[in-house]
């Protein structure tokens, strides 16, 4: 049986070797990893641990797993208008499974790839599984994405569509059944969500404010609206819904897996009115998908309107999944 030295050489050390990494003097294999920030920049960090059974099935296909796991974290570092840099993973497995680690190595250094991303430590013990990923990436100040910046009067948009997050769930979980090309789309959607880091270098000169979506649209913006002791209201009807949540056919549910619904990983941010010209022209060119959903208010809540009147929101909440 391979040591756990030999699983990180052969699954992981190896693997990141391979790939040209910008600012690493020294990466796995030491006590520490040694970072150079590049020239005027800001470190942006950020840390998430997924459970087995909480955040994902512990059955789940392991590329698909770290290809959930690495992009989700990802996401942070678009929320805040940061460029990947580097991670960090700390790996607790329930045994020395080489073709699980093989599978989970291939999808994690697919997706490293993809955006640019190098790993350069971690840790790996042996317990309940889950994955604890930490991103680090590089941010300029005055193009930093916070929450608290929004002001009166700000248009409050989102990226792409809201409510496949949930939709996806209630697919995996058999709670809603979809047709094959609906399901299909919403299993990368919850696997492979798209860290919105080219939407976020468009947006960083522009937004006031910025979030990614993970607990849901109205408990985020709840963040910013705090952050900013602000109000929001939302116009349901505008909530941007993708074919696959519109096939269900029943609004009162697609909105409330918009509003409500977690695990989106699109941006939500705010944009001043004299700030919408800029928004439009990049929308008009194709290059930002976003819709306008909502205004920045007096007030400290978040409150969703449909056709002029208040509408009611089902705070059940987020389901997990459960074991
Ligand atoms: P230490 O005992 O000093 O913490 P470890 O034996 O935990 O060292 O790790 C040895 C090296 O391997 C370190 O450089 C660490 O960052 C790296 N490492 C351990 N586990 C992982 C992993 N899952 N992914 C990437 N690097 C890892
Ligand atoms: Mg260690």
């Amino acid at each position: 049986m391979p040591s756990e030295f030999q699983l990180i050489q052969q699954f992981f050390q190896r693997e990141q070797a391979e790939q040209p990494a910008e600012g690493v003097l020294l990466g796995i294999g030491d006590d520490c990893a040694i970072l150079q920030i590049p020239a005027g920049k800001q470190l942006a960090v950020s840390v998430d641990t997924l459970v087995a059974d909480v955040h994902f099935p512990a059955d789940a296909d392991p590329e698909l797993i770290a290809e959930r796991a690495l992009r989700t974290n990802l996401s942070d570092l678009a929320a805040m208008g940061a460029d990947p840099l580097w991670f960090t993973l700390a790996l607790t497995l329930p045994e020395a499974n080489e073709d699980w680690l093989r599978s989970f190595s291939r999808g994690l250094f697919t997706c490293a790839r993809e955006f640019g991303i190098a790993l350069v430590g971690g840790d790996t013990t042996f317990g309940p599984l889950s994955i604890t990923i930490q991103v680090m990436g590089a941010t300029q100040s005055q193009q930093t994405l916070r929450r608290d910046g929004a002001n009166v009067g700000d248009f409050v948009l989102v990226t792409n569509f809201v409510g496949d997050g949930a939709a996806a769930l209630a697919a995996i979980q058999n709670t809603h059944t979809f047709a094959d090309e609906h399901a299909e789309y919403l299993q990368q959607r919850f696997y492979r969500p798209t860290p919105r880091l080219y939407e976020s270098g468009l947006i960083r000169d522009i937004a006031s404010s910025a979030l990614d979506i993970s607990d849901g649209l109205v408990a985020d913006l709840q963040h910013i609206c705090d952050a900013s002791d602000l109000g929001a209201v939302i116009d349901v009807e505008s909530l941007p819904l993708s074919p696959a949540v519109q096939s269900l056919n029943n609004n009162s549910q697609s909105y409330q897996w918009a509003l409500s619904g977690g695990d989106d990983y699109e941006l939500c941010f705010t944009a001043s009115p004299e700030k919408m010209a800029d928004i439009a022209m990049l929308i008009a060119q194709g290059k930002l998908h976003a819709t306008v959903i909502g205004e920045m208010i007096p007030g400290h809540k978040v409150i969703c309107e449909y056709k002029g009147e208040s509408f009611a929101l089902d705070t059940t909440g987020y389901q997990h999944f459960s074991s």
